[in-house]
């Protein structure tokens, strides 16, 4: 179970107390955490998850020969593959005022006056894809059976569908503890084309929307958007997802998938300065020896700090939306499947290298590991 969160009175940092630890602060600094410590439970705790994890990645099995051998392999591999990787960055908050400047399109989108926001008692349908195969369909009806008017829902009301847009009831998926909740709509426009539809959404960025590389499709992890085309304001996200079907007579099906945010995660307790934005990449170290500590997914609305230490210990400490349970199933869902193994202890091994997951809390969790040029 989670160790009681003990505060500094003091309020000394994690960071100041890693920092102490390494004999990185300043004289004065130095002596005054020295005659605190030991009159603070808090700081005493820090202390010990600290030398905690540096004993565990001290004690981890040297690279051998081997994996030496395949991690030469792999580095070679390496620049094609970075070719498709995302990079990691905070997650929206840092650029969202450039495109919020472009407000050309404005007042297209301010006439687009839809009638969708009476719509109820829509229900009864399956939600069945629609068919590409119709060609005789001469209005939405006949393509999506049962359709109404269609709107984007009470959390997007700064998204209006295209004009003449009917759609069946949305489904959803996701939305379970610490994930995204994900609403698909399956909508047919009439008289439009599929130009006309993706301009539609493309003038998504002149009211704030930025493209977005990323959409949360399985509800947690930020899969690439790939050929669709996403966005993303706040932490909600809009995918118009391929095909758009042209089935002749102006008619146009596709789906548009909605998605919003977990309850975001309060981190203020936790004595961590975290980053002001989310990630959802651990950042890139930049190893010469190895990629397997590069983009490493993190969980829903992750806030992180570094907190490196001597010996070559690097890591962060992460706040996280979800519960102990949901971070810790995301990251061994992550890590197994980038080839990472579970060897007990919290320690996890891929190719010779280690890292350390502890999730004591949501607020406050780490990983760790040595960097390789420290490995002999
Ligand atoms: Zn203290």
């Amino acid at each position: 179970m989670n160790e009681p969160h003990l505060h500094c009175p003091l309020g000394v940092h994690r960071q100041q107390l890693s920092a102490w630890r390494d004999h990185a602060l300043a004289e004065h600094e130095m002596r005054r955490i020295a005659e605190h410590v030991p009159t603070c439970a808090a700081c005493q705790q820090t202390l010990a998850q600290f030398g905690e994890i540096a004993s565990l990645l001290h004690h981890q099995p040297l690279t051998d020969l081997t994996s030496s051998v395949w991690n030469g392999v792999h580095q070679r591999m390496r620049p094609k593959e970075r070719i498709t990787m995302s990079r990691p960055r905070p997650a929206l908050w840092g650029g969202i005022s450039a495109a919020a400047l472009i407000v050309l399109i404005a007042v297209i989108l301010t006439a687009i006056n839809h009638p969708s926001l009476g719509n109820t008692g829509n229900t009864g349908n399956t939600g069945t894809a629609p068919s590409p195969t119709v060609t005789a369909a001469t209005d939405c009806a006949a393509l999506l059976p049962g359709a109404a008017v269609a709107s984007a829902g009470a959390q997007f009301p700064d998204v209006a569908f295209p004009p003449a847009t009917v759609g069946l009831s949305p489904t959803r998926s996701g939305g379970d503890v610490g994930q995204f909740t994900i609403t698909t709509h399956a909508l047919c426009t009439a008289h439009a084309t599929v130009a006309a539809i993706t301009a539609h959404f493309g003038d998504l960025t002149a009211s704030g929307w930025l493209h977005s590389n990323t959409f949360p499709t399985d509800g947690s992890f930020q899969s690439p958007c790939g050929t669709d085309q996403c966005w993303a304001k706040d932490v909600r996200y809009i995918k118009l997802a391929g095909p758009l079907t042209d089935h002749g007579s102006g008619l146009i099906t596709y789906t548009v998938l909605l998605a919003t945010a977990p309850p975001a995660p309060d981190c203020s307790a936790s004595g961590n300065t975290f980053s002001q934005g989310y990630y959802y990449l651990l950042p890139d170290p930049h190893y010469t020896q190895t990629p397997l500590y590069a983009d490493i997914p993190l969980p829903p609305l992750t806030r992180i700090v570094p907190n490196d230490a001597a010996g070559g210990i690097r890591g962060y400490d992460l706040c996280s939306a979800g519960s102990v349970a949901s971070i810790t199933a995301f990251m061994q869902a992550q890590l197994t499947a980038l080839g990472w193994s579970n060897t007990g202890n919290n320690v996890w091994m891929n190719k010779g290298y280690s890292l350390i997951l502890l999730v004591p809390a949501t607020t406050q969790w780490t990983i760790y590991w040595r960097d390789p040029s420290f490995l002999p």
